[in-house]
C-alpha cells in the first residue's frame, strides 16, 4: 500500500489527480474498518491528517478535518453534545467531520446537525471551491454529491445561529453504539424551529410538518407537542434491520424529538 501524506491542500489535490484510484484517509475509523473485514484494499492512500486548511474552524467554517475531541470542546452546544455520544475517546480523538459526510451513513451522528442549521458542504477540486446544500450532498445511503478527485474541505453554517439547540440519540446501549434514531432540533427565540432525524431514511431528513406545527407557538401546549410527535413519527420513513424495527424506528422517532424539543424549551 502507497501512502501519501500531503502538508497542504494542493498537495492532497496533486496526490488525487496524480492516482485517481486513491482512497483519502482522515481519521480512518471508517475506512479502516472496512480495510480490516477486506471489503476494500487501497493501493494507494491520500493521508489527509497534516493539510492545516482541513483542520481550519474559524467562525461559521469548520474543516472537514476538525475531529470528535475538539466538537466536544467547541462553541456549538449541539455539535458538543452530539460530539460526545460519538464511539469512544480514542475515537473522537481521530474521526473527523468530513469522515462522517464521506461516509454518509444514514446514521451519522453529524449529520442531524447539519441538516437542521441547514449547513453547507464545502468541497475543493483542481478547479475551485463549490459549495452545496446538506441536501445537495447527501443522495442517499453511503452516496453522495462528490466528484472523483474532489475533497470535503469542510461545512459552512449561517450567519445566524439558534441560540436553542439541542441533539439526543438512542441506541441499543449506552455508548459505542451506532444510532438507532438520533436527532437534532434547534429553535429561534420567535419559535422558529426546525428537526432533522437520522436512521430513519435513505439518508437525514427533515420534519417539515412537524416544524410548521411547533414553529408556529412560542410556547407550545400539551396538545401541540403531542401532535409534533406524531407529525414526526409520520414523516419518517424507516427500515428494520439488525438494530430495530420499523415499528420501533418509527414511535422512537417522534418520542425522541419530542423530548429534545422539550430540553430546546427550557434553556
Ligand atoms: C468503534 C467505532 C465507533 C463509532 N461510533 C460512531 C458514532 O457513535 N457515531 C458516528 O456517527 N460514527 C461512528 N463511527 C464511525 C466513524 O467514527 C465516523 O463516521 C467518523 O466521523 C469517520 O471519520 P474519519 O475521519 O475516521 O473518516 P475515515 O475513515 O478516514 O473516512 C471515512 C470516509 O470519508 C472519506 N473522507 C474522509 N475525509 C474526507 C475529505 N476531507 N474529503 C473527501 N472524502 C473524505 C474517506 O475516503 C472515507 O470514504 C464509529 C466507528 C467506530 C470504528
Amino acid at each position: 500500500m502507497r501512502i501519501t501524506r500531503p502538508r497542504d491542500l494542493s498537495g492532497a489535490l496533486d496526490g488525487l489527480d496524480t492516482y485517481p484510484q486513491a482512497k483519502v484517509l482522515a481519521g480512518g475509523t471508517d475506512v479502516m474498518v472496512g480495510v480490516n473485514l477486506d471489503h476494500h484494499r487501497p493501493e494507494v492512500v491520500v493521508a489527509l491528517r497534516r493539510v492545516e486548511e482541513l483542520n481550519t474552524w474559524e467562525d461559521r467554517f469548520i474543516g472537514a478535518g476538525v475531529t470528535y475531541a475538539r466538537m466536544e470542546s467547541g462553541p456549538l452546544p449541539a455539535l458538543a453534545e452530539l460530539a460526545r455520544t460519538v464511539g469512544s475517546p480514542q475515537i473522537r480523538a481521530v474521526g473527523t467531520l468530513g469522515g462522517n459526510l464521506g461516509t454518509a451513513s444514514p446514521a451519522g451522528d453529524t449529520l442531524p446537525f447539519l441538516a437542521a442549521l441547514d449547513a453547507e458542504v464545502v468541497l475543493a477540486s483542481p478547479n475551485g471551491v463549490r459549495r452545496l446544500p446538506w441536501d445537495e450532498f447527501l443522495l442517499g445511503p453511503k452516496l453522495t454529491a462528490l466528484q472523483p478527485g474532489e475533497l470535503i474541505l469542510g461545512v459552512r453554517l449561517p450567519e445566524h445561529l439558534p441560540v436553542q439547540q439541542a441533539f439526543a440519540k438512542v441506541g441499543i446501549r449506552q455508548s459505542m453504539v451506532i444510532a438507532t434514531v438520533n436527532c437534532c432540533v434547534v429553535r429561534d427565540p420567535d419559535g422558529a424551529t426546525r428537526v432533522a432525524l437520522g436512521a430513519v431514511a435513505p439518508t437525514v431528513l427533515r420534519a417539515h410538518a412537524a416544524e410548521q406545527l411547533v414553529s408556529a407557538e412560542r410556547r407550545p401546549s400539551e396538545a401541540t407537542l403531542d401532535e409534533f410527535q406524531r407529525l414526526v413519527s409520520q414523516e419518517v420513513s424507516p427500515i428494520s434491520d439488525h438494530r430495530a424495527t420499523e415499528a420501533y424506528r418509527r414511535h422512537a422517532a417522534g418520542v425522541l424529538a419530542r423530548r429534545t424539543l422539550e430540553r430546546c424549551l427550557t434553556t
